[in-house]
């Protein structure tokens, strides 16, 4: 299994009993979950001691396995005694993890269908679906690249969570997993810019690189829409993207349209690949774009500010300062960067 089996990450199949360890705060309050495992990297077939923090539906998940374990088995994911065959790692291998993937598809149904519950697992083609780990790594790919809504990834909270699994678990596995999940999201972008690159009453998008970021949309559009429809094949949208790759990149707050030459988020040593999203400085880089949504979204930020302001006697000093030159400044970026509506 161990460095050879990628369909689950070895992470989670060597989680054991007590792996889970909480920071808390004076007053009880949990700040941080860590998790503890083996962490495995190139042909090295034991693994080394990890430690990736986690959010707390992980710690949740934990606890329940935990609970599901019999008390002398340390392993959180080990097959029950009957499946183990002769095996000299109490582990899961892809097989085992397959049947018991089958299992609770079963188990799922039969339990709706006694109670007449209408949640069940619909069947397909009349059967019951048969699910595999590699199915599992492209579905968690899949949600990587875009959050629920089919948007990419841009609320905070998801995107936190994107981080975490992205970098704790795809950057130290040598599983590909990274790959996968980069190859997803080059599609899930691609799908979004070919549907921007379609809409021909879009707003259209604003600020210091706006007008060329409208001339990579058009230019990608040339090969994504056809007869204004927008090319739906997966397998070909891959390829469009891989050749044509318009290096425009959607955020909450901002659109990059991508120079590296003039990026502000880049450090001499990071990837010149892509921008680093979370470094970015919008209202000081000249590959800042503005998007309706985007200023939409500075807009209710403004006023969220605005909000916290109001009750500012009770903030500190230096806090109070520095929220105030956040607003001011991106009150002057929003005034400078939206399109005036003509009359
Ligand atoms: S600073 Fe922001 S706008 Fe500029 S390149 Fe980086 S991500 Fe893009």
């Amino acid at each position: 299994m161990h460095g050879r089996d990628n369909s689950l990450p070895p992470v989670i199949k060597h989680l054991k009993r007590g792996c889970l360890s909480v920071q808390q705060a004076p007053d009880g309050h949990v700040y941080r979950h860590r998790l503890a495992s083996l962490a495995f990297k190139g042909e090295d077939v034991h693994g080394a001691e990890a430690t990736w923090i986690v959010t707390a539906p992980v710690a949740r998940a934990i606890a329940v396995l935990e609970r599901f374990q019999p008390q002398d088995q340390p392993y959180l994911l080990a097959p029950a005694p009957s499946t183990r065959r002769r095996s000299t790692f109490p582990v899961p291998n892809s097989n085992t993890t397959n049947k018991d993937i089958a299992f609770l598809i079963s188990w799922i149904t039969t339990y709706c269908g006694d109670r007449s519950r209408p949640d069940g697992i619909p069947l397909e083609r009349g059967r019951l679906p048969r699910l595999t780990t590699r199915q599992f790594r492209r579905t968690l790919a899949w949600f990587i690249a875009r959050r629920p809504g089919g948007a990419i990834a841009g609320a905070l909270q998801y995107r936190h969570q994107c981080i975490q699994m992205f970098e704790g678990y795809a950057g130290t596995s040598d599983s590909g997993f990274r790959d996968e999940v980069e190859a997803e999201q080059a599609l899930a972008r691609g799908q979004l810019l070919a549907e921007m690159g379609a809409d021909e009453v879009r707003p259209t998008l604003s600020g210091p690189a706006g007008a060329e970021a409208e001339a990579r949309l058009a230019e990608f559009a040339r090969h994504t829409v056809f007869d204004g429809q927008v090319v739906t094949d997966e397998a070909r949208l891959r390829r469009i993207v891989a050749r044509h790759d318009p290096h425009l990149y959607l955020g909450t707050f901002v659109t990059c349209v991508y120079n590296p030459d003039r990026a502000l988020c880049r450090s001499p040593e990071a990837s010149a690949d892509q921008p680093v999203m979370a470094d970015c400085q919008p209202q000081a880089c000249r590959n800042a774009a503005l998007t309706s949504d985007n200023r939409q979204a500075l807009a209710d930020h403004l006023l969220r500010l605005e909000d916290t302001l109001a009750a500012g006697d009770r903030l500190a000093p230096y806090v109070r300062h520095r929220l105030e030159e956040q607003h001011r400044a991106t009150a002057a970026f929003l005034t400078r960067h939206t399109p005036e509506i003509a009359e």
